[in-house]
């Protein structure tokens, strides 16, 4: 599933080829997770004016409303002069003065959403409830701590959640409470300040890493221009359980919580 680094880097290398686009065409394939909410013909004659990202949705926005399209389980956008003829997953298509921008989306979880504003209802809806930018100045020890101190639930599903900060999705959060020291079943509101701290330098470095490097958490991920990331082969903990834990040796533990996995040593999570 394309997290937040997946999204920014797509964001990274199609926000300059696309910035000054006018939009000439939109075709439309299969229904998305959620309706287009204008009829494509509208949005012919707009340009695109800029490239945003909040959490997973990347925001176009236009000259008069915006576009938030998110990625879902296996979308991939791609921009270029002369791709290849659509195929069947590719289920939503602009042709601009700068290039084709398509979403590929084989589950169709993704969607493209349009908003007059970031303010309008069907905006809100999408947006409204996202916790802080784990890479912006918003994101500090202070409303970390608040927000773990919050809850009662495990603390993996806190992060999860999104809506103390975006971006720790499944993989990421293993990975940072790995780094961090913390166990990811630990009741999120007993997080002492010192720990909540290092969770802090550990989110914002795990994530600002994997974008950096072109982030992968899906194998056949590739960023707008065909480059791969390959963050997956660096991971700590995700994905390897029963294989000796990097720092001491243990086996790492696999665990359910809220039906997906999550990967930690009990050695080095202690608490
Ligand atoms: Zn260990």
């Amino acid at each position: 599933m394309p997290e937040l680094p997946e999204v920014e880097v797509t964001r990274l290398s199609i926000a300059k080829g696309i910035s000054g686009a006018v939009i000439q065409s939109v075709t439309v394939g299969k229904p998305l997770r959620w309706p287009l909410g204008c009829p494509p013909e509208g949005l012919i004659g707009r340009t695109i004016t800029a490239v945003r990202r909040r959490g997973k949705y990347l925001l176009l926005d236009l000259d008069g409303g915006l576009l938030l399209i998110h990625l879902g389980m296996s979308g991939s956008l791609r921009l270029g002069q002369s791709l290849e003829a659509r195929g069947p997953h590719d289920h939503f298509e602009m042709e601009t003065t700068l290039g084709t921008l398509r979403l590929r989306d084989p589950r169709r979880f993704g969607a493209v959403v349009w908003a007059r504003d970031e303010g309008a209802e069907e905006a809100k809806k999408l947006l409204g409830s996202l916790g802080v930018e784990p890479l912006s100045d918003l994101f500090t020890v202070d409303g970390l701590f608040a927000g773990l101190r919050a809850s009662r639930a495990p603390v993996k599903q806190v992060l999860l959640s999104g809506k103390v900060v975006v971006g720790v999705g499944n993989i990421y959060a293993s990975e940072v409470l790995f780094l961090a020291g913390i166990r990811p079943t630990v009741k999120s509101s007993t997080i002492g300040l010192a720990r909540v701290r290092r969770l802090h330098v550990a989110i914002r470095e795990v994530l600002a890493r994997a974008v950096e490097r072109g982030g992968s958490t899906l194998r056949d991920f590739a960023s707008a221009d065909g480059s791969e990331g390959h963050f997956q082969l660096e991971a700590h903990v995700y994905g390897r359980h029963n294989e000796a834990c990097r720092a001491c040796g243990s086996p790492v533990r696999m665990i359910r919580q809220g039906q997906r996995s999550t990967y930690y040593c009990i050695r080095c999570q202690k608490a």
